[in-house]
């Protein structure tokens, strides 16, 4: 796709991860239209990306890693998400887990999360419930205290990549306040037949049943440093992005093969005058997201916001960009076997996972209106 330089970039020394990634996305992409139709969770890929290191390198440095800038993780997960956006969103929610995990836990416990990232082993975000919602962060179920700690029942939603997770960040309610713990999975942990999504099939985001889980007191998370920024929300809109440009993507193959007697499709005005505002949106996201991944990076407070308001954006961009594609792609689009149909479906889903858009919106607009 038609790019061009941005003002923030991946650190020299850091360029090898994303040269890394960018190979592996290649042989992710070969599978996408498989994983999607049988709904697969790509776990042969995810752990490929593991024995590269660079889940470990994610780390800080105390804990054997690298410390990788935000600016890397976001080429990385848009890299991802035009290749397979299901390997993105676990891969996203992995990570994010796992470093969260480490950043806020006491520090024996932080060491064996680390230690545990590095083994290979799996994370997954048990926040959702099924009265949640958007204020998935406030959880309504509360845990039954007990000798060391509290124990929980109830239930989860849209976990993915919870088969093949060993370890959960998961939240509960505590004495009336949120509580974020984490959670080894183990036989308390059950998981109902899955009801499938319709896009991001591969994710296997589905309901876990939760029957006394231990949440144990030593694995209580403090709250976050106020200059951690969280990889999930500054990840988030770089997903949206990476299925922005796959669109256009496959837009482009199709306009510019399909022949008609007055050229291809491509040539034709209109496509032309619908793709040249759009690609600039896409652009714009994307802008948006490096600028967060650079306040981030920055440890600047304004990076969490910056990434709600991107994340807004870039969530409806990624529609547009699918919905034009069915628009140029016709019926030949909409066959089965067609790459456009698959990425409408996968484009939906971020504007619905939380905060989602409508939610954003109002959330944004009172910051707007609010501000000195
Ligand atoms: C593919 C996928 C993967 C996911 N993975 C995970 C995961 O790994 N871990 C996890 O914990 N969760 C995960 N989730 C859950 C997700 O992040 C959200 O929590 C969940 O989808 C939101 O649920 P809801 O639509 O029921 O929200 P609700 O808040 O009940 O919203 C219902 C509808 O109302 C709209 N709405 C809400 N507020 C407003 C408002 N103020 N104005 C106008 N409209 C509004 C929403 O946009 C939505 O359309 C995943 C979801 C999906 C789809």
């Amino acid at each position: 796709m038609l790019t061009r330089l941005s003002p923030v970039q991946v650190p020299a020394h850091e360029q090898h991860w994303l040269d890394t990634v960018e190979s592996l996305a290649k042989t992710f992409a070969e599978t996408v239209a498989s994983d999607d139709a049988e709904a697969r969770l790509p776990i042969d890929h995810l752990r490929a990306l593991s024995a590269t290191g660079l889940d470990t390198a994610f780390l800080p440095i105390e804990h054997g890693g690298e410390a990788l800038s935000y600016a890397t993780l976001g080429q990385v997960v848009r890299t991802l998400a035009a290749a397979h956006p299901a390997v993105a969103t676990v891969w996203l929610m992995h990570i994010g887990a796992a470093h969260a995990l480490v950043s806020c836990s006491q520090p024996a416990e932080a060491e064996f999360f680390a230690a545990e990232l590095r083994a290979g082993k799996r994370f997954s975000n048990a926040l959702s419930e099924p009265a949640g919602g958007n204020y998935f962060l406030n959880s309504q179920q509360d845990a039954e205290a007990v000798e060391d700690g509290w124990v929980l029942e109830g239930r989860k939603l849209f976990v993915s990549g919870s088969e093949a997770a060993d370890h959960l960040f998961l939240n509960s309610r505590v004495d009336g306040a949120p509580a974020f713990f984490g959670v080894t999975v183990d036989d308390t942990i059950s998981f109902p037949p899955i009801d499938e999504t319709s896009g991001m099939r591969a994710t296997r985001s589905r309901s876990m049943t939760l029957s006394r889980t231990p949440l144990l007191a030593s694995r209580l998370c403090a709250p976050p440093a106020p200059d951690y920024s969280n990889l999930i929300t500054v990840g988030f809109g770089f997903v949206s992005i990476g299925i922005a440009e796959s669109a256009l993507d496959a837009l482009k193959d199709y306009a510019t093969s399909r022949r008609s007697p007055q050229g291809t499709l491509g040539d034709a005005q209109w496509v032309k005058s619908d793709v040249g505002p759009v690609w600039a949106e896409v652009r714009a996201a994307r802008l948006m997201a490096e600028q967060v991944s650079w306040l981030a990076d920055q440890k600047s407070p304004d990076a969490m916001p910056a990434a709600t308001e991107t994340k807004m954006l870039a969530n409806e961009v990624a529609k547009k960009a699918a919905a034009l594609a069915v628009r140029v792609g016709g019926g030949s689009g909409y066959l089965v076997r067609s790459p456009i149909q698959r990425i409408f479906r996968d484009a939906q889903a971020g504007a619905l996972m939380a905060y989602s858009v409508p939610f954003s919106e109002e959330l944004v607009g009172g910051w707007v209106l609010d501000a000195e």
